[in-house]
């Protein structure tokens, strides 16, 4: 069955009542000259593509908000129709490549934090490995050959394979062997990546930033005991409050998937005082979640979402009634 063109979904999502909204995320952002190059560039999304959705966002009539203000339109019933977008880790490309696109429209994006990669404890294993990469065309291996990956293509087949490889086992261990092996220090490599305590409190203040958590160490917080998941929680609330300052209202689940969080997690976040919480189930929100604030629907979005049509299946609500609907078969 074909399901619809764009026309025909953005038609059915003008149907979407008032005070209900859709929750999108992506976790980094590549300018739009250097995303094809990007061994990882999955899980990135263009710079430009970004633009091009807001400004479609935007026209169709649709209010791009912070958390704060869905959590309000959700309780209220009112208000019209939202759209909230959400950056989940928080690279440095959060602040440096996506605020800006969204600064310059006038519209917020909400950072979750992962409160390891600013205080350095998380080690950004993907992240390192795909800068090393775009750094080198030959790399040694641990089994002492080398590899050699000059073009794109080669490094996103070098890429695939040794993430993979290392997925399987320890792979913060075999990354460190790796830059050790190669010459690289991962604490400069973490740098380049991850944000900084300095950058986040410089977007502190910024109305068009909204800043949210994503646990200590991003977790699979269903496969933590009870006091290690509290503290994911708990405790990345009270680090941003330190060092930020803010009252720290929204947080979003590391993976967020059915088997990584479910109705424990959801209590701890509303115990330790978040008055929201979002997973990556996807579907929309609207005044049914009043009683589900810490449960709440969102739509992924990465590298292969190149075009405004691929959101509508996300705006429309249709992705998550069809995923919905899957399970149900
Ligand atoms: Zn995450």
């Amino acid at each position: 069955m074909r399901l619809a063109h764009a026309g025909g979904l953005t038609a059915v999502a003008r149907f979407i009542g008032a005070g209900q909204g859709c929750l999108l995320l992506f976790h980094r952002v590549a300018p739009a000259d250097s995303w094809a190059g990007l061994p990882n560039r999955e899980f990135h999304i263009d710079a430009a593509f970004l633009g091009r959705l807001l400004d479609h966002v935007i026209g169709s009539g649709w209010d791009v908000v912070t958390m704060d203000e869905a959590l309000a339109r959700i309780r209220s019933g009112t208000g019209r129709r939202f759209v909230n977008v959400s950056i989940d880790d928080v690279y440095r490309d959060a602040i440096e490549v996506a605020a800006p696109v969204f600064r310059s429209r006038g519209v917020p994006i909400t950072l979750f934090v992962a409160t390891g990669i600013p205080d350095g404890t998380m080690t950004l294993w993907q992240a390192g490995l795909e800068t090393i990469l775009l750094d080198r065309d030959r790399v040694m291996l641990e089994d002492g050959s080398a590899a050699e990956a000059e073009d794109a293509a080669a490094k996103r087949r070098l890429f695939a394979h040794l993430a993979a490889a290392w997925e399987a086992d320890a792979p913060e261990l075999r990354y460190l062997r790796f830059c050790a092996l190669n010459g690289h220090d991962p604490a400069a490599l973490h740098d380049r990546n991850g944000v900084s305590w300095a950058m986040l409190e410089a977007v502190r203040d910024d109305p068009c930033v909204e800043i949210g958590g994503h646990t200590v160490s991003h977790a699979r917080l269903s496969s933590l005991p009870l006091e290690d998941a509290r503290q994911e929680i708990a405790g990345c609330r009270a680090r941003l409050q330190e060092r930020l300052g803010l009252p720290v209202q929204h947080i979003a689940f590391p993976y967020g998937q059915r088997g990584d969080c479910g109705e424990r997690e959801f209590s701890l976040a509303q115990e330790a005082g978040f008055a929201t919480a979002a997973t990556t189930r996807r579907g929309l929100v609207g005044a049914a979640d009043r009683s589900g604030l810490h449960a709440l629907p969102r739509n992924t979005l990465n590298g292969a979402h190149r075009h405004t049509s691929q959101v509508e299946v996300h705006l429309s609500g249709l992705g998550g009634l069809l995923a919905r609907g899957l399970r149900a078969i």
